[in-house]
């Protein structure tokens, strides 16, 4: 009897903005807090519910048309969360530039 390896299996989810399905890690998680407070989760560990998106502003604008995270959070997102989440995924993807070089 061949042995199968057991095929590690990579989490998959998918970005609210683009709807594709991309490994986890890949992905920016972003959290509704206890308390309401929407955030990205960077380390992955917040409490509270996500949703995904890739580290791309013009997912979150896509997100944002959409109404995506709106229906993921099942609260009203304001405008200024999306704002904050913006600048946080621009330095996201600047972190991600630098650890390159
Ligand atoms: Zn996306």
């Amino acid at each position: 009897m061949p042995q199968h390896k057991p095929q590690k299996k990579i989490p998959m989810r998918q970005c609210v903005g683009c709807q594709t399905s991309r490994p986890k890690k890949e992905l920016v998680r972003v959290v509704r807090g206890p308390d309401g407070t929407i955030s990205i989760d960077t380390t992955g560990k917040k409490p509270g519910r996500g949703a995904y998106l890739c580290p791309d502003p013009a997912c979150l604008a896509k997100a944002q048309k959409k109404k995506a995270l709106e229906r993921s959070f099942e609260q009203p997102v304001p405008a200024g969360v999306y704002q904050q989440l913006a600048d946080q995924l621009a330095a996201v993807q600047k972190e991600g530039t630098d650890a390159q070089s």
